[in-house]
């Protein structure tokens, strides 16, 4: 079907020059300038309302860039998973249905599927855990169930840039250590994987690059020297002074 290996694809690295996005005037990311080498599994962290959804979402090209630019990455080089509150769980569609969707790159939107297509559906299924699961409805699904199916449609979209929005959040241990897996056979095949999360230990324990960021980037570099207390609550501070609701979770601070 014409997709190429992410290892074949010769991606340049991901600069964000001076890069604003902002709500009605309001800046959510401000001036953020850093650089995200090809095959970096890059963990984005930050208080709530730092700015990651609004970063991921026009890296992975949904909303508009009103100040400076993101060099280095085409729309189509992306796969998103969206965080879940940005989904609508009730649409009305099947396991297989939602995962075949991550064909449509490759094959056009709404396309009839071949066989070779069923198999690619079949085995991304499988590798994610869901087989016998093909013909449930997502609104019928637990939340790590969702969590794998949209997992497997990002295999299928099969892309060198891979963007995910809390993966793992409310999702069961056991989902957890599989996507893991997931994940990390894709940082081996030099994908760049750019995850959001607020779980530092998962971070320092998986994760070998991280942004902390608070609108503007406050830290980037090795998970262990971004991480440190200091950064911590300098990010604290910077979104409180933004916004007083921040309920940033300081779980695992050294
Ligand atoms: P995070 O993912 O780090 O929690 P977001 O990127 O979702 O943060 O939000 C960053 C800021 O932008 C917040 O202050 C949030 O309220 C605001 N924001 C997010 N989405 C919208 C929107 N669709 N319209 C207006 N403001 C928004
Ligand atoms: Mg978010």
């Amino acid at each position: 079907m014409g997709v190429s290996s992410a290892s074949d694809l010769s991606i340049m690295t991901i600069q964000l020059n001076n890069l604003t996005l902002t709500y009605d005037r309001h800046p959510a990311v401000h001036h953020l300038s850093t650089t995200i080498q090809k095959g970096e599994w890059l963990a984005i962290v930050g208080p709530n309302g730092a700015g990651k959804s609004t970063l991921l979402n026009a890296m992975a090209g949904l909303s508009a860039v009103d100040e400076g630019a993101i060099d280095g990455l085409q729309p189509d080089m992306v796969a998103h998973l969206p965080q879940q509150t940005q989904l609508d769980k009730s649409f009305p569609v099947t396991v297989f249905e939602l995962v075949a969707t991550g064909l449509w790159p490759h094959i056009g939107f709404a396309k009839p599927l071949n066989s070779e297509h069923y198999k690619k559906c079949e085995s991304a299924i499988a590798a994610v855990g869901l087989q016998g699961f093909e013909n449930r409805m997502i609104n019928t699904l637990s939340g790590g169930q969702l969590q794998r199916s949209l997992f497997a449609r990002v295999l299928l979209q099969d892309q060198p840039v891979i963007l995910l929005d809390e993966p793992f959040n409310a999702i069961d241990t056991k989902t957890l250590a599989d996507l893991t897996q997931v994940i990390r056979q894709w940082h081996q095949d030099s994908r760049t994987v750019i995850m959001v999360t607020h779980d530092l230990d998962y971070v320092r324990e998986h994760c070998p690059e991280a942004l902390l960021l608070a609108r503007e980037c406050i830290a980037k570099g090795a998970s262990k020297t971004v991480l440190t207390s200091e950064n911590l609550k300098r990010a604290t501070r910077l979104s409180e002074a933004f916004d007083e609701r921040n309920n940033w979770c300081l779980r695992g601070v050294a």
